[in-house]
């Protein structure tokens, strides 16, 4: 493009960098993801990534990939769950000016469903904390053994989400809440007893898991994803009954799509 018909926009702010929820406490350094990142604002070719894929979690990758800024590569695909939520909802407010976000949100005291519109620069941020290296691992109460956790990354969110259709399209009649069940916990187990377990052998030992080691597991992924990122726990009272209601940050069609603006 000839250089005097490309935009050159002054007024605003053009990128900005933000310290990851994770506070890079859960990466190894063959990650290669910084404590802080600097991303970009999006433009049109951006926009068009968001219609490529139906995976989420592939237009999460990709929108980060192109609006990241920085010296060396870095790959958005290494980014837990979480800080990459965390630079989304960052990459809406940079790009489009607008931190207002409308969750639809249903009382759990009188059933009522309303809109809370929140600002999203508001919302607070968990960072972890040094002693999440003690949360990764667990000794089940039962068996006395150890498990070495591991916080799934979007590439391996990706993989699992083709894993899974795949094995649905081959088997149709399988239990789709008992096969994710299994699936979405073993994604975090890394080491048993110190030793790395093949895909197959994982799901063996869940499956053989005693059922109160399996809920210590449980509670401690939990825990995990719950620990970092915008806060989830953002209360509001509900319109009709009055009573406090807590609800979370869900990303919809809203992030890039503010419904109340004309952009
Ligand atoms: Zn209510």
């Amino acid at each position: 493009m000839e250089k005097d018909i490309m935009p050159e926009i002054t007024n605003i702010k053009q990128q900005d960098t933000f310290t990851l929820p994770s506070r890079g406490l859960l990466y190894k350094p063959e990650d290669g993801i910084p404590e802080a990142i600097t991303l970009r604002r999006m433009t049109t070719a951006e926009e068009k990534l968001r219609y490529r894929s139906d995976d989420n979690t592939q237009v999460t990758k990709d929108l980060l990939n192109a609006c990241i800024v920085s010296q060396v590569p870095v790959d958005c695909g290494k980014l837990k769950l979480s800080d990459a939520n965390f630079l989304l909802f960052k990459l809406r407010v940079l790009s489009l000016l607008t931190d207002k976000y409308k969750v639809t949100v249903t009382c759990p005291h009188c059933g009522a469903q309303f809109i809370h519109e929140i600002h999203l620069s508001d919302v607070p941020v968990d960072y972890l904390t040094d002693d999440i290296k003690d949360k990764l691992k667990v000794t089940l109460p039962i068996s006395k053994q150890t498990i070495d956790l591991d916080v799934p990354n979007l590439n391996k969110l990706i993989k699992l989400g083709e894993t899974l259709e795949e094995f649905f399209d081959r088997f149709p009649n399988v239990n789709r809440q008992e096969k994710l069940l299994t699936e979405t916990n073993l994604i975090y187990i890394d080491k048993v007893n110190g030793k790395t377990l093949l895909a197959e052998e994982k799901e063996d030992y869940i499956n053989s898991m005693d059922i109160v080691d399996f809920k210590t597991l449980r509670k401690a992924i939990n825990k995990l994803s719950a620990d970092y990122g915008l806060s989830q726990d953002l209360k509001t009272l509900c319109p009709k009954c009055k009573s406090e209601v807590t609800h979370g940050l869900p990303i919809t069609y809203e992030l890039f799509n503010p419904s109340d603006e004309d952009i």
